[in-house]
């Protein structure tokens, strides 16, 4: 008997989401140093770099003037306003990368999870994170030292408006441990993945099966 090789897959675009310090960054790390097919979307943002970011990994940091230029020539597939900040995803390394079998994760906030429905439904697999209380959004928020107190107050003025966006996902996790979450996210992605439809060789595998019975 000739043996098949295993059916291609269509890959996905993965959305993560939670309002600022629920610890997704986290989550998105872990999840990447766990998994070969996945690939990181790198936003473009009008935001003050932080201490310890590097601009092409964390993002692609630009000036505003830089940024709307880009939005007028079409390069990002999404784009949003948020806690005051212009942020954006390259189109062109996000078709780059489902061309070459890989799935996409994406850190973006709802707006732009909005736009990414409109133009890819079918492709999208999106994951809403709460926090287990707000004490400890909070204390997350104040404690990673990454932001001026301006910022922190800014950020958890919008959290209410943050988390009323949860019912427009496909799943939601609660963030009270971060390796049960990353596990819970590896086993939304793992299922996603086996959806009939994004095995798109299928038909011709399960012929190839067929004929040699
Ligand atoms: P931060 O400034 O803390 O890195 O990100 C602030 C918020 O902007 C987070 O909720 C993050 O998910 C969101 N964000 C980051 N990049 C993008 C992007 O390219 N598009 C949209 N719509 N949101 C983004």
């Amino acid at each position: 008997m000739q043996m098949q090789k295993n059916p291609k897959r269509r890959g996905l675009l993965l959305v993560i989401s939670s309002p600022s310090g629920v610890g997704k960054t986290s989550i998105v790390k872990q999840l990447m140093s766990l998994d070969s097919e996945l690939t990181m979307s790198v936003s473009a943002t009008t935001r003050p770099k932080r201490e310890g970011e590097v601009d092409g990994k964390d993002y692609h940091f630009m000036d505003e003037a830089t940024f709307q230029a880009r939005l007028q020539e079409g390069a990002f597939i999404e784009h949003a306003k948020v806690y005051g900040n212009y942020y954006g995803t390259p189109r062109q390394f996000v078709f780059d990368q489902l061309d070459q079998g890989l799935d996409v994760v994406f850190d973006i906030d709802w707006q732009g999870t909005q736009q990414l429905a409109q133009v890819a439904r079918q492709d999208l697999v999106s994951i809403f994170v709460l926090p287990p209380s707000l004490d400890e959004l909070e204390k997350r928020l104040r404690g990673r030292g990454l932001d001026t107190q301006e910022v922190i107050e800014k950020r958890l003025a919008q959290t209410a408006s943050e988390l009323s966006h949860w019912a427009e996902y496909d799943y939601v996790v609660i963030n009270d441990n971060l390796e049960k979450t990353v596990l819970r996210v590896q086993n939304i992605l793992n299922s996603e993945r086996l959806k009939r439809i994004r095995q798109t060789d299928l038909t011709d595998f399960v012929r190839g099966l067929a004929s040699q019975c």
